[in-house]
């Protein structure tokens, strides 16, 4: 499948060219014994799409879709089992040992909780400065310096009440703000993050959000924002990219995936969003069932058990993922030539 160029690629900080990524299934003693073939867990199964300088792009889907494990390839936390990652026009998708020691500087990652990506006995300000003494920059004085100027920038004011904190003495809003410094402190390029606002309150959500993109226009990054919420993604995203067990089922503008999503497995996520006034009623097209097991996909569309247009084509012939229109792409045979 060819990749997905929304623009020429030196628009593009990252392509993602035909990626798989299988985690080999533990199996017991007796099943080693008797059966030679390997099974694997097929979490991404030959994806492909980019991401533009200076846009997010969100990735959604239910749990189990594979967008964590995706994200984590993008910035090369594990490594692929097979495809290209392109960053800046380099693949580093091999890349191993001081090469890619110098390329993760621009690659950051923010993980879902952050209550367990602190380390409990690191202070706040230390959780922060230790990605620039991972990478040797600065001396001890420098290194306190520019955290403290983190720490006012992500809104930890003054900086000199939150530097010796520990993360049990911050409330969730708090520790998400140490995790957006520690991305930021070695002005990285891309950032991925994994569910930002999921672990807290309506209230401190908005302000996180406006932290986030404050700080992309600021610091001019690019983000894969992930996340299950597609109301909240539609705040913050240009793009929206959907995955379903392993696979990208569709990808365009926000706008085109909200007003007019094309794949029934969007069109049910988009109906499932709460509407605020009780008054309007939708349609909710909420897929059957639970999202079947990445060991043993189902033939042809793996959304086939559960589509509510599936037809005789479908469980036969795996759709291809193939654009309609400028930077509009669907896989699904309702709209296979
Ligand atoms: Fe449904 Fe068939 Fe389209 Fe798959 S290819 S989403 S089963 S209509």
């Amino acid at each position: 499948m060819r990749a997905i160029f929304t623009g020429g690629s030196e628009m593009n900080l990252l392509e993602i060219k035909n990626v798989k990524k299988y985690f080999p299934v533990q199996k017991g003693f007796l099943n080693q014994l008797f059966t030679r073939d390997k099974t694997f867990v097929k979490a991404i199964d030959d994806v492909s799409f980019d991401i533009k300088k200076g846009e997010v792009l969100g990735l959604a889907g239910e749990s189990g879709s594979g967008k964590t494990t995706m994200g984590r390839l993008c910035v090369r936390l594990i490594d692929p089992t097979e495809g290209e990652i392109i960053f800046d026009g380099e693949d580093i998708a091999q890349l191993k040992g001081a090469e890619m020691r110098s390329i993760r500087r621009r690659l950051q990652f923010t993980f879902q909780d952050p209550s367990s990506s602190l380390n409990p006995r690191l202070s706040v300000g230390d959780a922060i400065a230790d990605a620039l003494r991972f990478q040797n920059i600065g001396t001890p004085d420098e290194r306190k310096e520019r955290t403290e100027q983190v720490l006012e920038r992500v809104g930890l004011s003054p900086s000199s009440a939150f530097y010796d904190r520990k993360p049990h003495q911050l409330s969730g809003g708090q520790k998400q703000r140490v995790v957006f410094g520690r991305a930021i402190i070695l002005n990285p390029d891309f950032i991925v993050t994994d569910e930002p606002v999921a672990m807290v309150d309506v209230s401190i959500k908005a302000q996180l959000l406006e932290l986030m993109l404050d700080l992309q226009k600021e610091l001019n990054l690019t983000y894969l924002f992930i996340s299950h919420d597609l109301a909240t993604a539609r705040h913050v995203c240009d793009r929206i990219a959907i995955m379903y067990l392993g696979k990208l089922i569709e990808i365009g503008d926000k706008n085109q995936i909200y007003e007019e999503p094309l794949h029934p497995y969007t069109e049910g996520l988009i109906s499932a969003i709460p509407v605020p006034d009780p008054k309007v009623k939708h349609a909710e097209k909420i897929p059957r069932g639970e999202i079947p097991s990445p060991i043993n996909p189902p033939s042809g569309c793996r959304f086939h058990p559960r589509c509510p247009k599936v037809f005789d084509r479908c469980p036969v012939e795996e759709p291809n993922l193939q654009e309609l229109d400028n930077g509009r792409f669907v896989a699904c045979h309702l709209y296979s030539n």
